[in-house]
């Protein structure tokens, strides 16, 4: 399968920069006046969330405000609020918040334009048709929700949490404002940042899956000549502006590209995919109860460590892109790379392992288990992934132990 092929699914318009927060109650009120805004409840109550809604009333909208719906999004409280917005049946939805308060704006988006339950669009392309559209207001940066096809939430019958699929749930109109996410906590900024770079960096090495020729492709094809630019410059952005913007919150030039990089690998992996990190987060996420990026970042390291063989063109490149002036041959230079991601990990204080989550070696059947369950993300992986690979990383990453995984791609072979 040649690189050279591409795919890109995006929002019909994206408003990117500083004041870009400005535009959302015009963009919105174009699709008709009826607007519904799922805000995160903290967002609701600050200055720039008001201005918009006295934007909306300035413009004769008539508007309804859900911003109740609970972060980890129980699936109960998504048809709930479905329900709430049913009679008022809104011309368009504001999702505004992080990436929970925009998942909740595409799941209410669904479910007001196709039947409830939920769970009958769980997995990749179920949802049948287009949905009520939606304008994006990130203030976190980021999950990159506001231009993907995919929301998460949890349901209590499942083991983890669940994804939603599909081209459909693609915003109409993505706002990103990077004044938005100035007020985030370091703790956010922090897990919400790597989570980003973990999107760079799996889009960046996903294995191209897609015939381009096809009728109907999966949502998400691999990594291809459209994504890869995104997704380089995603890392490049994060690796210099992540340690600033948490040592200097009011540092706006490393707010702006953590908002921009955020952007840029949304772009990127809403088409192209994300692997073994998200696969293994899903169940350390629900055994722990630890935030996603937390999660998916302490896992980056032992991911491309194991996959190194696989992608040392790749990595050499980033290598590259990250200025880090490598010496040797192309697997030394990919090395080089892997190193500098996981110092990046430490300098922003990210666990060394797994077991500074809460993960035990008694978990491990569970969590190889669950992880290779998850389809759409273990089938774009670098190389094929079993058991065994899936348990070595699985060994290395609660030890803290990257030189574990030495050898441990050829073993599996
Ligand atoms: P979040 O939306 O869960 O918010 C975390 C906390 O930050 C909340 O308390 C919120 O009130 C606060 N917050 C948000 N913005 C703030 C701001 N500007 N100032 C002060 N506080 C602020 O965090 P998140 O990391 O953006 O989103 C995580 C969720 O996104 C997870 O549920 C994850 O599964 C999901 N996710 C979705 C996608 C996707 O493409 N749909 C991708 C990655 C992650």
């Amino acid at each position: 399968m040649s690189d050279h092929i591409g795919v890109l699914r995006l929002p019909r318009e994206v408003r990117f920069g500083f004041g870009a927060r400005t535009a959302v109650a015009g963009l919105a009120a174009a699709f008709g006046e009826r607007v519904a805004f799922v805000v995160d409840p903290f967002l609701a109550d600050t200055d720039d969330f008001r201005a918009v809604l006295t934007q909306a009333h300035d413009r004769g909208c008539r508007t309804e405000l859900l911003a109740d719906v609970p972060p980890e999004l129980p699936v109960a409280s998504v048809e709930t609020a479905a329900e709430a917005l049913r009679s008022f049946s809104p011309d368009v939805i504001v999702g505004y918040g992080g990436g929970s308060a925009l998942d909740a704006a595409k799941l209410v988006a669904l479910l007001l334009a196709h039947p409830a339950p939920l769970d009958r669009y769980y997995g990749e392309n179920a949802v049948p048709g287009p949905v009520t559209p939606l304008v994006a207001v990130p203030t976190t940066a980021g999950t990159g929700s506001e231009v993907t096809p995919v929301a998460v939430v949890s349901d209590p019958s499942r083991a983890v949490k669940v994804g939603v699929s599909s081209p459909h749930l693609i915003p109409a109109v993505a706002v990103v404002d990077p004044e938005l996410t100035m007020t985030a906590p370091a703790g956010v900024t922090t897990y919400a940042g790597i989570d980003a770079f973990v999107h760079a960096m799996e889009s960046f090495t996903a294995a191209p899956v897609a015939d381009v020729g096809a009728d109907r492709l999966p949502v998400f094809v691999g990594r291809d000549a459209l994504t890869e630019p995104l997704s380089l410059e995603a890392a490049r952005l994060i690796h210099r502006s992540l340690p600033v913007a948490l040592a200097h919150p009011a540092d706006r030039r490393a707010r702006e590209e953590m908002s921009r990089a955020s952007l840029l690998a949304g772009m990127a992996f809403g088409s192209a995919g994300t692997h073994v990190s998200h696969a293994m987060q899903y169940p350390i996420g629900a055994l722990t109860h630890t935030p996603h990026g937390l999660g998916t970042g302490t896992l980056l390291p032992f991911v491309l460590q194991a996959f190194l063989p696989a992608i040392a063109d790749r990595l050499a490149v980033l290598g590259d892109a990250l200025a880090l002036d490598a010496e040797g041959d192309e697997l030394a230079r990919a090395q080089a790379a892997v190193d500098a991601i996981a110092e990046l990990c430490a300098r922003i204080g990210l666990p060394a392992s797994l077991a500074e989550l809460g993960v035990t070696e008694a978990d491990r059947e569970q969590v190889v288990t669950l992880s290779l369950q998850a389809r759409r993300l273990v089938d774009i992986a670098p190389s094929p992934v079993d058991e065994h690979l899936m348990g070595a990383i699985f060994d290395a990453a609660l030890a803290g132990d990257r030189s574990l995984l030495s050898g441990a791609l050829e073993a599996r072979r």
